[in-house]
């Protein structure tokens, strides 16, 4: 396809870095032509860095293709990362520094307040704070953050529920363990077992959330003051974070309402079009033993959110289950679409 608009993939070589990729293989927009990674994959073709790990065919002509040092200045103006979250930091910047667009998946920056954090359903105009970083910080390029990836679902379903009060949260995760990169964690601690710890992986969810839902005001923006209380856990499921959620809400909705506000949900993707979004970025099963990772985490090419078991809680007023697909909804195809935002309000500067 010849027009596209070239990009490169920082870190193309790991869990998120394939999905990529493959979320690229026939994308409209973007072509993938320039594949970066550490110092253990340059030269190397890319079969001999990164062995496919997907389900999905490798994509044409990418067996052979050389993988390169992940240098500032070399490779296309806009590149998605799927960096090491150890190394991104300083990465990502000397690239924004460099004149790149950065569209980002790891950690490092979300909380800058100059960076959009986004789930373009949810909070599209945050992207306005590119203008900040512009002005703030003196960057020809810009960096744009996609969440955590139980952030990502936890958001989208808290998200049609902001007009009844939300007033506080406690999310219970139940984790894929191709969430933890490759090679992860050993099968030996995760096939029959389940860890009831993730590092660091609470508290993004808890200040993420917070941001994400919180309102544009001028330079940087109002966090929302639901308070939101999460543990998390890793399972031996391959693809698709779960997540028990209760929520409170000022308003007491009934059972109806919270349903219709979720079925209802769509955003600005929806709205305009946008290649990689869903038709419906929420959907809601009634079967009683849905959603389940190895039935409904594909959705949409991984890019729909499923939300089941909405019920009465003796506590906190509704709870519910949410599940989303972490390395898609969750990572990179939370960037392509982030990417896809970008170019149609005119920011990738063609
Ligand atoms: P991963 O499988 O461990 O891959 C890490 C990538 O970073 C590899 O391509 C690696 O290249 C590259 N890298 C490491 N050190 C580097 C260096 N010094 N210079 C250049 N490249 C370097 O991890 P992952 O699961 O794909 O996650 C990637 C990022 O996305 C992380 O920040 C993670 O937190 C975030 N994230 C992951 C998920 C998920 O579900 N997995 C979801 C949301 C966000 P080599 O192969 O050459 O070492």
């Amino acid at each position: 396809m010849s027009g596209r608009i070239e990009v490169g993939i920082l870190g193309a070589t790991g869990m998120v870095g394939q999905q990529f990729l493959n979320q690229l293989a026939r994308h409209p927009w973007f072509e993938p032509t320039w594949l970066a990674a550490s110092g253990r994959s340059e030269g190397k073709r890319y079969h001999e860095a990164a062995p496919w790990r997907l389900a999905t065919p490798v994509p044409d002509g990418l067996v052979d293709r050389h993988v390169e040092a992940a240098v500032p200045g070399r490779g296309p103006r806009l590149v998605f990362s799927a960096l090491d979250a150890g190394v991104a930091g300083e990465l990502e910047l000397a690239f924004a520094e460099a004149g790149h667009l950065v569209v980002s998946n790891a950690r490092n920056h979300r909380l800058d307040r100059a960076v959009p954090l986004l789930v373009p359903e949810v909070n599209a105009d945050h992207l306005e704070l590119v203008r900040v970083q512009a002005a703030s910080k003196g960057w020809k390029g810009a960096i744009v953050t996609n969440p955590n990836c139980s952030t990502v679902m936890l958001t989208m379903a808290l998200a049609p529920l902001r007009p009844f009060g939300l007033r506080s949260c406690v999310v219970t995760t139940l984790q894929a363990v191709s969430g933890a990169g490759y090679p992860g964690v050993p099968s030996i601690d995760i096939l029959g077992n389940i860890i009831p710890f993730i590092a660091g992986e609470e508290e993004k969810i808890e200040i993420e959330t917070r941001k994400i839902l919180g309102t544009l005001a001028g330079d940087s923006v109002d966090y929302h003051p639901v308070a939101v209380s999460a543990s998390t856990t890793r399972v031996p499921v391959v693809d698709g974070h779960t997540e028990s959620v209760a929520v409170s809400l000022e308003a007491s909705p009934s059972l109806d309402d919270v349903r219709a506000a979720l079925e209802q949900f769509r955003g600005r993707p929806q709205e305009l079009g946008l290649p990689s979004a869903p038709p419906h970025p929420l959907v809601y099963l009634r079967e009683h033993n849905r959603p389940q990772p190895r039935l409904d985490v594909e959705r949409d090419g991984g890019m729909t959110v499923t939300v089941g078991r909405l019920r009465t809680c003796p506590v906190l007023g509704c709870k519910f289950v949410v599940l989303g697909h972490n390395t898609v909804r969750g990572a990179a195809g939370a960037a392509v679409l982030n990417a896809e935002l970008m170019r149609a309000g005119g920011w990738l500067g063609e």
